[in-house]
């Protein structure tokens, strides 16, 4: 079939389905068409907690897909490939955690949306790049806090909110990836350039951008700003929404230490083709077991509720 007809029948399959398609900024232009709704992990969430369809395909990752289930167990929670993980989550082993948090009893344990279920089923509160700091800062001064599992994200919180905390050392490899030697050249051939970053970048990205945000304020600070020229440091899918918003300005995708841009390989195992035969065979679906998602709704409502 060609990626027309695709499109055309992912369409009836919904129609006749009553599914939704939830897609992250990072996936690929043609599946950001085709979605019902684009977000970040905190509007997604949002989004999965609170709509009419029966079944939700998660174009995305799979710790998105198993918010998705946890918000709404009671709906069909379809990820295309369900090998598509994440270096994130998976850099916070589930034994090791639990024998982390045990070494600080008296510690509130926030942890960042991109975790397994097991580590939010050990959690807290829950946060996303957008509200990490709302979250901490909503807690009483002097609240001994874990934060896992993304170093970068929680050194940047730790900073802005003048919190210590006890951070595990987790890092994603696309963020981790991204070159200041080739940021640094790039800003040589274009010098108006701002160069915008996500606060899982590390802190020698973090320390020459002019603007750091979660996907969703990167959005909003292009929207406003009065530049022409940026260097996204951050996976690059979030550049279409941004030509989509300001297409006279010019976005330049960060280069990674090995390629042309920072790629989630993850993000990108999901295809029009895998959606048209996710909705068609309703597998592979998500699983949770009852108990798991009963202790980890809890820390996901949380943040839903300090997030509104
Ligand atoms: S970009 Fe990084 S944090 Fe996001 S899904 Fe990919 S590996 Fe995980």
């Amino acid at each position: 079939m060609k990626q027309e007809d695709y499109v055309t029948e992912i369409k009836k399959l919904k129609k006749e389905r009553n599914a939704i398609i939830l897609a992250h900024y990072y996936q690929t232009s043609d599946i950001q068409e085709i979605a019902d709704f684009v977000g970040d992990s905190l509007a997604l969430s949002q989004k999965a907690a609170d709509n009419e369809a029966d079944v939700i395909l998660f174009a995305g990752v799979k710790f998105m897909a198993e918010t998705a289930k946890i918000l709404s167990p009671q709906k069909k929670v379809l990820l295309p490939d369900i090998e598509a993980g994440c270096s994130l989550a998976d850099s916070c082993d589930p034994k090791e955690f639990k024998k982390f948090i045990e070494k600080y009893p008296d510690h509130t344990v926030i942890t960042y949306i991109n975790t397994s279920v097991e580590i939010k089923a050990l959690s807290n509160i829950i946060c996303t790049s957008l509200n990490a700091k709302k979250i901490i800062e909503s807690l009483p001064k002097g609240e001994k806090i874990i934060f896992a599992p993304d170093i970068n994200l929680g050194n940047y919180v730790s900073l802005r909110t003048g919190r210590e905390m006890v951070i595990w050392d987790g890092a994603c490899h696309v963020h981790e990836d991204i070159s200041l030697e080739e940021i640094l050249n790039i800003k040589e051939k274009e010098p108006s350039a701002k160069i915008i970053a996500h606060p899982e970048c590390n802190a020698s990205i973090r320390m020459i951008a002019d603007f750091i945000g979660s996907t969703t304020a990167l959005l909003k600070y292009i929207e406003t700003d009065k530049n022409m020229i940026y260097i996204v440091a951050t996976e690059p899918g979030v550049i279409y929404q941004m030509k989509k918003t300001r297409p006279k300005k010019k976005f330049i995708a960060a280069p990674s230490l090995h390629f042309s841009h920072s790629e989630c390989n993850f993000m990108k195992m999901i295809t029009i083709k895998k959606i048209y035969d996710c909705l068609k065979k309703e597998k592979p679906e998500i699983i949770i077991d009852e108990n798991l998602v009963n202790k980890a709704v809890k820390p996901i409502i949380r943040m839903l509720e300090l997030s509104n």
